[in-house]
């Protein structure tokens, strides 16, 4: 999950990461009363989870409260490449005298943790790793040994940053580790790190990404979910336990074992260029031993996608045979009675396949056809959707 910059100031905080005051308004008179508390000069910044805010004017400066509500007026309701500001931070203002950037994240292709740390803070790292990677400095962390101080100065110092700070920066580098290994980041960025001219080192705009999987060790991470920003159909699916992820296609996948999925969505893409460019419409893995139930949760979710125009389901029998799964859909089918409003391309395969594929025969369901193969169910699938 990946947080807003003021959930990242606040975890900042709680790990003694630097930074300056700063509040979450929704209205323009709440930025008023925020910026009146914090005092003196602010900064609206609209919380979106997209970079580039500054570039896009959901950054601004406010001279006094007053000024803050106004420019709150003009920064809710924005739209910051397609996400509608739905709140602002106000945060107190700094005198920025530098902008530095300081990155933790995993780096999933090197099966590491990575440090990332520039002097070129402030605009957008990927700009900036490309155009002048000189300038980036990156060194893998190992998780067991982790930043002594040492090493954190040794990375700062490789990377350019001005003597008289580098102290500073390498603490500020060994509590975001803390927070990282703690919390269970995937992502900790601050961009920028800024040092004001009275020479401290404050984290002015952080970006933090918590691991979902490590989410039962942190019940209180359960409070920072932007419940307004879910697909009501994950949601749903979330509530019935199934492992689903909407997609924005028109052929409905459902499958057992995530490997099968995936290649079903990608046979599903492949055929459906063959019809104006068909694709898949979510991902749903139901897993091995798939009851009726469970066959009847995942076609009702996807029934209940109203960009759906047909569902494929494939089926690779191992411990559930076919036969229990050809079971489990005529009996979904029965559960679902007239909510099952569109055609159905089974293929069935492996463990029990020849009676998997008499039951379903035998049923006759009006919306189900059976294919053999993997490809000629995908292809009829995105023929039917394409209809
Ligand atoms: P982003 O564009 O979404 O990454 O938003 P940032 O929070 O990084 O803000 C963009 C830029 O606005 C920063 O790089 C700063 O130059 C500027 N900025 C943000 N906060 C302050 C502040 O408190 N004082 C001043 N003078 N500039 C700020
Ligand atoms: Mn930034």
């Amino acid at each position: 999950m990946d947080l807003f910059e003021y959930q990242a100031r606040d975890l900042f905080e709680k790990h003694g990461v630097p930074v300056l005051a700063g509040a979450v308004a929704t209205t323009p008179q709440e930025a008023e009363v925020a910026a009146r508390a914090i005092g003196g000069k602010v900064v609206v910044k609209a919380q979106v989870k997209v970079g580039g805010r500054g570039k896009a004017g959901g950054v601004k400066l406010a001279e006094n409260p007053e000024d803050a509500r106004d420019k709150a007026a003009a920064i809710l309701g924005m739209d910051i490449k397609g996400h509608i500001v739905g709140k602002v931070m106000i945060a107190q203002a700094a005198p920025i005298e530098s902008e530095y950037y300081l990155a933790i994240l995993l780096d999933r292709s090197n099966r590491t943790f990575l440090v990332m740390a520039s002097v070129a803070g402030g605009m957008d790292i990927e700009q900036v790793a490309h155009e002048t990677p000189e300038r980036l400095t990156k060194v893998a962390v190992n998780s067991n040994d982790g930043i002594s101080q040492a090493a954190a100065l040794k990375i700062i110092q490789d990377a350019q940053f001005p003597v008289d700070i580098a102290e500073q920066v390498a603490s500020t580098l060994i509590l975001i580790w803390n927070l990282f290994t703690s919390e269970d980041a995937t992502l900790v960025e601050i961009n920028p790190l800024v040092k004001t001219s009275y020479g401290r080192i404050i984290a002015l705009d952080g970006k933090v990404t918590l691991d979902d999987n490590a989410g039962f060790r942190h019940p209180d991470h359960e409070a920072l979910i932007d419940h307004s920003a879910t697909n009501a159909l994950e949601a749903e699916a979330k509530e019935k336990g199934l492992n689903y992820v909407k997609l924005d296609g028109q052929v409905g996948v459902i499958g057992n074992g995530a490997g099968l999925v995936m290649s079903t969505l990608d046979v599903v893409a492949y055929a459906g260029e063959k019809f104006g460019g068909v694709k898949p419409a979510n991902f749903l893995d139901i897993g091995g031993g798939a009851s009726a139930q469970v066959m009847a949760d995942g076609l009702s979710i996807i029934l209940g996608d109203k960009d759906v125009k047909s569902v494929f389901v494939n089926v690779f029998g191992g411990i559930t045979s076919c036969d229990a799964v050809a079971t489990g859909i005529v009996q979904a089918l029965a559960i679902l009675g007239d909510k099952a409003t569109k055609p159905i391309v089974v293929r069935l395969d492996g463990n029990n396949v020849i009676e998997g594929r008499r039951i379903l025969n035998e049923a006759a369901h009006p919306l189900v056809q059976q294919l053999d193969t993997m490809d000629g169910a995908a292809a009829r699938a995105a023929e039917l959707a394409a209809k």
